[in-house]
């Protein structure tokens, strides 16, 4: 049985920089980033889902950011079993790649930073760790590469990759060599790791941007472009289709709006402006429902129920 400890959690710097590019046009490099991040998460969920079909015991922690001797190390995915703890970089690469020289190119001569050299940094950063920690258990990694449309030419033998059509067998083989039961000092390890866990501050790798240069509009769930009203009580994603309650919709987006701006004050006047398709009636039947009212002699704004006593 898998047992989750720390679950990879939501991804709020995808999450803005998905909506922010329907807010406004990015930079290429910006662009590439958030294609890259959005695909690498995808990558990510998909190795998740993989992982919960072990049967033997095990414990898993996702998207750990960590430091030893402070240097921060990222690991997409640990597994601690009961005879190992495995760590996991998994990328979603497509395409050919080749292997020259330990250095990885896609076929056309592009250089891109091999994840061998990633993972192999980690792997003994968190040994270093475990040793503070005093835990001695040996500690493997891999590369996962989880698309079928990556292929690697000349790929070493006895390397830590895990490509595609492996990974049936290896997880069968990794859940077979472990115990059916972890001890508890590998439970408390576990917690231990969790409550190191550093927050990324989300806003790191964002682009910069401000309020007023921002189109208004509420994006769709999906991040393919602004909602339109569709008719009393829903709004409509003219790309995908997807059709969204009203109401649910002004809360995402005033969510959206607090984490791109948490300066700034939830009004009717600001929800207006920042939704664009709402009339004035309804924005505020849904911040009365929703939030708090706090009242101001010029300009009386709204908080998350419960929060007023705080303000
Ligand atoms: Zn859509």
């Amino acid at each position: 049985m898998v047992i989750v400890i720390k679950p990879r959690g939501e991804n709020i710097e995808l999450e803005l920089l998905r909506s922010l590019r329907v807010h406004k046009k990015l930079e290429e490099e910006d662009e590439n980033n958030y294609v890259s991040l959005e695909k690498g998460w995808a990558g990510e969920k998909q190795f998740d889902q993989l992982l919960l079909g072990l049967t033997n015991e095990c414990l898993i922690l996702n998207d750990l950011l960590l430091k030893v001797n402070n240097t921060l190390f990222q690991i997409d995915s640990l597994l601690i079993t009961q005879k190992k703890i495995f760590i996991f970089e998994v990328k979603n690469y497509e395409g050919d790649y080749y292997i020259k020289d330990g250095r990885l190119h896609i076929i056309n001569g592009k250089e891109i930073k091999n994840p061998l050299i990633q993972i192999s940094r980690s792997e003994s950063l968190f040994r270093q760790l475990l040793q503070e920690l005093k835990f001695n258990v040996p500690v493997v990694s891999h590369v996962i590469f989880i698309s079928p449309e990556f292929y690697l030419y000349e790929a070493p033998v006895n390397g830590p990759y895990v490509f595609h059509a492996q990974l049936g067998r290896f997880l069968k083989k990794l859940d077979a060599g472990a115990a059916s039961r972890v001890s508890d000092g590998q439970i408390e390890l576990a917690h231990k790791l969790a409550s190191l866990h550093i927050t990324k501050n989300p806003y790191s790798r964002l682009p910069d941007y401000t309020y007023e240069e921002l189109e208004k509009g509420i994006v769709c769930k999906c991040g393919c472009s602004f909602m339109e009203v569709e008719n009393k009580n829903d709004l409509i994603c003219p790309s995908c289709g997807e059709l969204e309650n009203k109401e649910s919709a002004v809360l995402r987006a005033i969510r959206e709006f607090n984490l791109l701006f948490p300066d700034r004050k939830i009004t009717t006047k600001g929800t207006m402006e920042w939704c664009g398709v709402i009339s004035k009636k309804r924005v505020r039947k849904i911040l009365l429902t929703n939030f708090d009212l706090v009242k101001k002699a010029k300009a009386s704004y709204y908080v998350p129920k419960n929060e007023k006593e705080k303000n």
